[in-house]
């Protein structure tokens, strides 16, 4: 069975603002006046994020961050920081980002993607959002769990 951590909803030790916080370092670099068409890209999340952290080590522009933190984990997207390269999209092993273009102006604050509670594989002991009877996508595909 398919299982996620339990609901955002739960009390945190960490709050969302702090999460941020911590993702920026406190401060962004500013849009720039006129924005080139590919800086119009936005990033969405259509599936269940695993919290893998592939996509954010596949950022060249750093625009994508995972913080994981006392159980928790969150996704963050800054909008101006990227290129629309779509190597995130690629990277992705549950294939839940899309890219599209947004005409709204350029967004200056990174927006959560995903968030939630971390489990632990039974097999590897990492931190995963996503398990498969008690193990990691990973595990899961390597055990023939899943193909
Ligand atoms: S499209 Fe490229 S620059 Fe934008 S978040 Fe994905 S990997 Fe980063
Ligand atoms: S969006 Fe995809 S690649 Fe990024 S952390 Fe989630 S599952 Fe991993």
């Amino acid at each position: 069975m398919v299982s996620s951590g339990p609901d955002a909803s739960q009390p945190e030790s960490l709050t969302r603002r702090r999460f941020l916080q911590l993702l920026t370092g406190g401060g962004r670099q500013q849009p720039s006046p006129s924005e080139p068409e590919e800086r119009r890209a936005w990033l969405t999340l259509v599936g269940l994020c695993h919290a893998c952290g592939a996509c954010a080590k596949a950022c060249p522009k750093e625009a994508l961050r995972l913080l994981k933190k006392d159980g928790r984990f969150l996704l963050a997207f800054q909008q101006d920081l990227c290129d629309g390269c779509g190597l995130c999209l690629k990277t992705c092993v549950s294939g839940c980002l899309t890219l599209s273009r947004r005409d709204e102006p350029l967004e200056q604050n990174a927006v959560i993607l995903a968030e939630g509670a971390l489990l632990v594989c039974r097999r590897c002991r990492g931190a995963t959002a996503v398990v498969v009877d008690g193990y990691c996508p990973f595990c899961a595909r390597a055990v023939g769990l899943t193909s």
